[in-house]
């Protein structure tokens, strides 16, 4: 069963994608975490996205989805847990071809729905928690990067809203929801 989990910044995709991971053993592939992981090892890749990262923008279609195509050809579980991908139609349609090529399918796109006020106030409080407790902020969790985020968003993702929903795989569950209450949510949609 592979899964897509779409919201903007903030929405807590990965937080419930690791709930995924942890009860039923699916892989979760974050396009945020493979990035950071580039750009703290060094390589010519992650020091070409950086800027792009910390200024909020999305980096270029062919760097994610080749992200992509590397750990779908490697990685093994219970179904994928997309994190963050696809974000462009483009990403969306690469995504599909991939999924084509190694006989699988994408079984739902969950909507995680979440009201722009508290995605800014979450990652507001996300970061000052990471700060108190000594932790790394992400450079892109500061007030004018979440700004070009959210933009970012709403200009190049949400238009997966109806892509997906037009396909038939759209299911919504209220993000504003305590973290329990999403997940239930989740549950009962994957069954
Ligand atoms: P995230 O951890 O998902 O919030 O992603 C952090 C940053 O990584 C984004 O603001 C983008 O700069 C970049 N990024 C992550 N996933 C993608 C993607 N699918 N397409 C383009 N850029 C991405």
């Amino acid at each position: 069963m592979n899964i897509i989990l779409l919201g903007p910044p903030g929405a807590g995709k990965g937080t419930q994608a690791q709930h995924l991971v942890e009860t039923r053993g699916m892989v979760q592939l974050s396009t945020g975490d493979m990035l950071r992981a580039a750009r703290t090892s060094g390589t010519e890749m992650g020091k070409k996205v950086a800027e792009i990262m910390d200024a909020g923008k999305l980096v270029t279609d062919e760097i994610v989805i080749g992200l992509i195509e590397e750990q779908l050809t490697t990685q093994k579980g219970a179904g994928f847990i997309f994190d963050g991908f696809p974000r462009t139609l483009a990403q969306a349609d690469a995504l599909a071809a991939l999924l084509t090529k190694l006989g699988q399918s994408l079984h739902t796109v969950i909507e995680m729905r979440v009201d722009d006020e508290t995605l800014v106030q979450r990652i507001v409080n996300r970061a000052e928690q990471a700060r108190a407790a000594g932790q790394p902020v992400r450079a892109d969790d500061n007030a004018e990067s979440v700004r070009v985020r959210l933009m970012e968003y709403y200009r190049k993702t949400s238009p997966l809203i109806g892509y997906y929903y037009a396909k038939g795989d759209l299911r919504p569950v209220n993000g504003l929801a305590e973290i329990k209450e999403v997940t239930a949510s989740i549950e009962a949609i994957l069954g």
